[in-house]
Formats: C-alpha cells, sequence, structure tokens
C-alpha cells in the first residue's frame, strides 16, 4: 500500500499533526453469510469524539471489536497513527493497551476490591511494582470520582459506580484512545448521568473517543461527528448539528425520530 510507505518516509507530515488518528479502510466481515461490515471507512482524529449510531444489528459492536482486535476483520485496513492494527504480526494486546474499551456489561472480577480490579492489568501487563500500579490506580479512581471507594467490591457499588471502574481500568493503560459500546444502557437513567458525567470529562480533556450510545445529549454535546450506521454500511456522517437538524438521508432522518 503505497499510501502508508509514502507516510512511514515523511516523518515531518505526522509531526504537523494532520494524520488521523485511527483510519478505517474498506472493512468487512461475516459471520456465515450474514456480512455485519460491508467496506466502513472511517477516519478520526486525535482528540476527536466519534459516536456511532444505528438500529441494532447494524454492526457497531463488531466495528469497536475490529478496532481493537477482539474480532479479526475478514479483509480492510486499520491504523492507529504508523500502526496497523490488523497487521497479522501486531500483538493484539499491544493493541489493547492503547485502545481501551468499555462495555455495555460490566466485567470486573467479583472477588477483586475496585483498586485490585484496576492495579490487575497494571502489575501484569505493564509489569509495575505493587506500589507503583497502586499508586496509579488510586489515581485513576479518583480520576472518575471514585477516590472514596477503591477497598470496595463489586457487589457494594452501584451499577455506575462498577462502570466508572471499568473506565479506570481501561484509563490506567494510558490508553490514545477509547472504545465505549453503550456504557450506559445497562443503568438506570440517574446512574447513566454519573458515568456520562465521566465521560464528558475525557472529551473535555481531550480523549479520542469512539463512542456507541443512543444518549443524544451525550451525542450533541459530545460528539465531533457522528455516523449512522444501517446493515453494516455507514449512511451518514457528519457534525451533530447536521445530524439531527438536516439529515441528507431519509433513513437517518427516521432512525433519529424512532429514538427520539
Ligand atoms: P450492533 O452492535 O449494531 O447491535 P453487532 O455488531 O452486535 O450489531 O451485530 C451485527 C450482526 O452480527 C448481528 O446480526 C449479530 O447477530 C451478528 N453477530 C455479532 N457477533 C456475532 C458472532 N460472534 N457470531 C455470529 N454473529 C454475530
Ligand atoms: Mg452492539
Amino acid at each position: 500500500d503505497g499510501t502508508v510507505r509514502e507516510r512511514g518516509a515523511d516523518a515531518s507530515e505526522s509531526a504537523r499533526g494532520t494524520e488521523p488518528l485511527l483510519r478505517i479502510e474498506d472493512v468487512h466481515k461475516s459471520y456465515g453469510d450474514e456480512e455485519v461490515l460491508r467496506g466502513i471507512d472511517l477516519e478520526i482524529d486525535r482528540g476527536d469524539v466519534e459516536v456511532l449510531v444505528g438500529p441494532s444489528g447494524s454492526g457497531k459492536s463488531t466495528l469497536l471489536r475490529c478496532l481493537n482486535r477482539l474480532t479479526e476483520v475478514d479483509s480492510g485496513h486499520i491504523y492507529l497513527g504508523e500502526t496497523e492494527v490488523t497487521a497479522p504480526d501486531t500483538d493484539p494486546n499491544a493493541v489493547r493497551q492503547q485502545i481501551g474499551m468499555v462495555f455495555q456489561d460490566i466485567n470486573l472480577f467479583a472477588h477483586l476490591t475496585a483498586r485490585k480490579n484496576v492495579t490487575l492489568g497494571l502489575r501484569k501487563v505493564r509489569g509495575l511494582s505493587a506500589a507503583e500500579a497502586r499508586q496509579r490506580a488510586d489515581s485513576e479512581l479518583d480520576r472518575v470520582g471514585l477516590a472514596d471507594q477503591a477497598d470496595s467490591y463489586p457487589a457494594q457499588l452501584s451499577g455506575g459506580q462498577k462502570q466508572r471502574v471499568g473506565i479506570a481500568r481501561a484509563l490506567a493503560m494510558d490508553p490514545e484512545v477509547m472504545l465505549f459500546d453503550e456504557p450506559t444502557s445497562a443503568l438506570d437513567p440517574e446512574l447513566s448521568n454519573e458515568v456520562l458525567e465521566v465521560m464528558q470529562g475525557l472529551v473535555a480533556e481531550g480523549m479520542t473517543m469512539v463512542v456507541v450510545t443512543h444518549e443524544m445529549r451525550f451525542a450533541r454535546g459530545g460528539a465531533s461527528e457522528i455516523t449512522f450506521l444501517a446493515d453494516g454500511e455507514i449512511v451518514e456522517r457528519g457534525p451533530p448539528e447536521t445530524l439531527f437538524e438536516n439529515p441528507e438521508h431519509e433513513r437517518t432522518k427516521q432512525f433519529f425520530e424512532s429514538i427520539r
């Protein structure tokens, strides 16, 4: 691929910061006979917040999972900066440190405290000492407003608090990009708010984020761009104002009306 070689040869290009941080090129994925992603192209700049919306089954989760190699693409390429995420010799674990993910299902270890849930990866993957990991975990728990819950077990935490521990755990790896897959859809509205506030804080810090959500207040306030996906294809992409107020496609309009 000529573009990539060219980019590598010209270091000043990336130094100027003109290159997108995340590039998705013609990604296809099928499960059996069902083509779930039908040629996805998307470029996301550093510091941008890309909100992905679309009907259930349109391929949103599959796309996010391809971004951090939880799912392998059938064809196409994904780049994080100069690194091809989808290259066979790229270590998926290295990718997952750089691209953190928060899921709808809050998957904390039940037998570990909030702090231990965060230190685990720091110890095992990052090789930090116990003291370093503890310090880092406490600072990440503080960042999500849970400094006082470090010794609590998941069963002692609300759904919103558990989800914030999950965010702290991903942030602890110091990722370049954070992926969120419907992080609030299992939560009651008041618990959703505390998670959305943490996410808004990350937006304010300039974190690059790809967020699947039906929370249109977040999309309106936080998104740089909204991508509307249907049947494994990008129907339309644009700034929130355009997609909400003046979408080009009838299908986009119907979707936003249906979730209002
Ligand atoms: P969304 O997140 O937009 O609801 P998904 O990416 O989860 O959509 O799913 C898209 C389609 O792919 C659905 O039809 C789903 O059933 C199918 N699918 C997703 N993951 C798998 C899998 N591991 N095995 C088989 N089919 C899958
Ligand atoms: Mg999904």
